[in-house]
C-alpha cells in the first residue's frame, strides 16, 4: 500500500512505520519468478492484484483491486489470454464471475487461508439467521458457503444496508471495527482460525502499531523511497486501471 501511494504520488513523502510490515501475497510473487511466468506466456496479458510489489506492478499490463477485478476482466477483448497474479483465490472467483478462463499465479493470503470450513459451519449452526459475508481472497470451499462476496468496502456497505442483524465475517477481522462504528446495533462475528487460534489477524498489518506511527510522524522516518524507473513502469498499469474504471 505504501508503494502504491508512492507510485501514484511521487512528490509526496510516504512514511512506513515498520518496513517489515509486508504481505504474503507480495512475498509469494517475487519479481524474477514473475518474469519467468511472463516469459512462459508471451502472448498473455498480465493483470496483477494491487497487493503485489512495485517491481511486479512494473512488469504487469494492468492492476486491479478486489472491487474492480471482475469489471476490468469483462472489459478486455474476449480472445485475449490473461494471466492473473498473485492471489489464486481471487483469480478463481474472478473466473467464475466473468466467465473468462485465466491462468493463475499460485499465491495466497496467509490470513484468508487460515479460515476453515469446520469453524464456519459451527458458527452457521449456532447463528442460523446470520449472513455469511466473505472477501474473494478466501478459499473456494468457503466462498461456496457465503451469502455475499465482495471487496472490503463492499462488505462494509453490504452489512450496513442488509436487513439482517447478524453477520459472520470472513476476512481480516480489522474490518469488524469499522462495521461496528458504522452500525453498532448489529452483531459481527469473527471466524476463528484453525483450532480457535487468532492467526486470522494479519501479522503484517499489526506491525504498524500506534507507537510506531507516532514515532514515525515525529521523526518523519522511515521514509519510503523508490527507483524512479520502476515507479514510472509501475504507474502505467495503475493508470490503465484508473482509465478503464472511468
Ligand atoms: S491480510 Fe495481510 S497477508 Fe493478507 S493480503 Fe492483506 S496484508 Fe497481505
Amino acid at each position: 500500500m505504501a508503494e502504491t501511494a508512492k507510485i501514484l504520488c511521487p512528490d509526496k513523502t510516504v512514511l512506513l512505520p515498520d518496513f517489515d510490515a509486508g504481505c504474503t501475497l507480495a512475498d509469494d510473487c517475487q519479481p524474477d519468478e514473475f518474469q519467468n511466468f511472463l516469459d512462459k506466456h508471451p502472448d498473455h496479458f498480465a493483470i496483477s492484484y494491487i497487493n503485489c510489489s512495485a517491481a511486479v506492478k512494473a512488469k504487469s499490463d494492468l492492476i486491479c483491486t478486489s472491487s474492480n477485478a471482475v469489471d476490468l476482466v469483462k472489459k478486455l477483448p474476449e480472445d485475449l489470454p490473461i494471466l492473473f497474479s498473485p492471489d489464486r483465490n481471487l483469480g478463481r472467483w474472478v473466473e467464475q464471475q466473468s466467465g473468462r478462463k485465466l491462468t493463475l499465479w499460485p499465491g495466497r493470503c496467509l490470513v484468508h487461508e487460515t479460515f476453515n470450513e469446520e469453524s464456519l459451519i459451527k458458527l452457521k449452526i449456532k447463528y442460523p439467521t446470520a449472513e455469511v459475508i466473505a472477501h474473494p481472497e478466501c478459499q473456494e470451499s468457503l466462498l461456496d458457503l457465503a451469502d455475499f462476496i465482495g471487496s472490503t468496502s463492499k462488505l462494509l456497505n453490504y452489512s450496513q444496508k442488509s436487513k439482517k442483524n447478524t453477520f459472520i465475517v470472513l476476512t481480516e477481522p480489522g474490518i469488524i471495527h469499522q462495521m461496528r462504528l458504522k452500525d453498532p446495533s448489529k452483531t459481527y462475528l469473527e471466524v476463528p482460525g484453525i483450532d480457535g487460534c487468532s492467526c486470522n489477524e494479519c501479522p503484517y498489518m499489526r506491525m504498524n502499531t500506534l507507537e510506531k506511527v507516532s514515532k514515525c510522524l515525529k521523526e518523519m522516518n522511515p521514509e519510503l523511497k523508490m527507483d524512479e524507473k520502476i515507479r514510472q513502469m509501475a504507474y502505467k498499469p495503475m493508470k490503465k486501471m484508473l482509465d478503464m474504471s472511468n
